[in-house]
């Protein structure tokens, strides 16, 4: 039995409908995150899940049962909120020990779960501050070691991490699925960042403008994404408009709008139809023939360099290269370009053009 299941939900406010006809399901244990551009509906999707706003239509099961009218202290869940939100004259002890489960216990056994939920977070040793005390990391760890001594088996994430410094997010994301997984719980974690949600998730759910986009792991939307708007979305990549000229075998020869001639593994597709390519910079290299572009910027990025290149048609390509293979190139420098067919994805060209396909809302 799947610990949630979200069917025909909906939640409209007057004209504006926050999130339309979403139909999902989160398996026991599972970590699922909500991932989308501000706005597409994620924090009304995840509170109508803890039962704060009720929806318009559709069902809330968790556990097998309906829960779509059942208020949230009888939903037992754990939540975690983007503005951390603990009592400031409790000390972080008595926070963590504030859950439900934990009130009806006495003094002893109410200080045995606060300690060993802060022991998870490695937070033991400040037990005795006050929030004010901690730096915001700290304070995100505690109200997740609240959430999780609730004893609560789901537990909702609302862009936990937003508020927090990068260093910190990145060590916090790691804590949360390792905590999860430890305890055997399910999750969902709603995020607007990407490489947030690809470095957590067993699974991610795009939305856009209040309904699901795509639903796949983390390498699936990388690495095969069925949509423009996942492909642009998750991660980097080029998109290229173009026709096919041939199909031969098992690829297919695209003469891109650039002027460039790119093969592609696909063969899905007939002669003459209108295409667009999702390339990633990292499958684009230079070559001997290809698109024709002009180095326009160079950035150092650690572990390679981003090369910025413009075709005869002004339009933009970006490509990596090791930091060895880096130093031959500069400015202004005249190259072809040419993809590894086997990493790019064709899709037809949408009727209302790439822009508005990619469009964040
Ligand atoms: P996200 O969390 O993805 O940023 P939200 O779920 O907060 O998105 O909002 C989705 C849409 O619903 C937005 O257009 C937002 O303005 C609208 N919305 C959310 N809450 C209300 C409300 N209480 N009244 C009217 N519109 C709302
Ligand atoms: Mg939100």
């Amino acid at each position: 039995m799947p610990e949630v299941k979200l069917v025909g939900l909906k939640k409209s406010y007057g004209k504006v409908t926050a999130v339309n006809k979403v139909n999902l399901t989160v398996e026991n244990g599972e970590y699922v995150t909500i991932l989308g551009p501000s706005g597409c509906g994620k924090t009304t999707l995840i509170r109508m899940i803890a039962g704060i706003i009720r929806p318009t239509e559709g069902k809330v099961y968790i556990g097998g049962k309906d829960m779509t009218s059942v208020p949230i202290e009888d939903r037992d869940i754990g939540y975690v909120f983007q503005n951390i939100a603990l009592f400031p004259h409790l000390s972080v002890r008595d926070n963590v020990s504030y859950g439900p489960r934990a009130k009806d216990l006495d003094q002893e056994e109410q200080g045995q779960i606060s300690k060993k939920y802060l022991e998870m977070v490695k937070l033991l040793d400040k037990m005795c501050m006050f929030p004010s005390e901690l730096c915001g990391g700290e304070q995100q760890k505690v109200s997740l070691a609240r959430a999780l001594a609730s004893g609560s088996k789901l537990l909702l994430l609302d862009e936990p991490l937003s508020a927090l410094d990068s260093r910190v997010r990145v060590d916090l994301r790691y804590e949360l699925r390792r905590l999860s997984k430890e305890l055997g719980i399910t999750t969902i974690h709603v995020t607007h960042d990407q490489e947030e949600a690809q470095s957590v998730s067993d699974r991610i759910v795009l939305m856009r403008a209040g309904t699901v986009v795509e639903t796949g792991t983390p390498e699936e939307l990388y690495v095969h994404p069925r949509n423009i708007f996942t492909a642009n979305f998750i991660g980097e990549t080029n998109l290229l408009e173009g026709w096919v000229k041939e199909v031969v075998g098992g690829t297919s020869s695209i003469e891109l709008r650039n002027g460039g001639l790119v093969k592609v593994a696909q063969t899905n597709i007939k002669p003459g139809d209108a295409v667009v390519i999702s390339v990633r910079p990292e499958f684009v290299f230079a070559a001997n023939e290809g698109m024709k572009a002009t180095i326009t910027d160079i950035t150092y990025m650690g572990t390679y360099w981003r090369i910025m290149a413009s075709t005869e048609d002004d339009e933009e390509v970006s490509f990596d290269v090791t930091t060895m293979d880096g130093n031959s190139l500069t400015i202004g420098k005249e190259l072809y370009l040419a993809i590894n067919p086997k990493t790019a994805v064709l899709y037809p060209k949408p009727e209302d053009g790439v822009e508005e396909a990619i469009k964040l809302e």
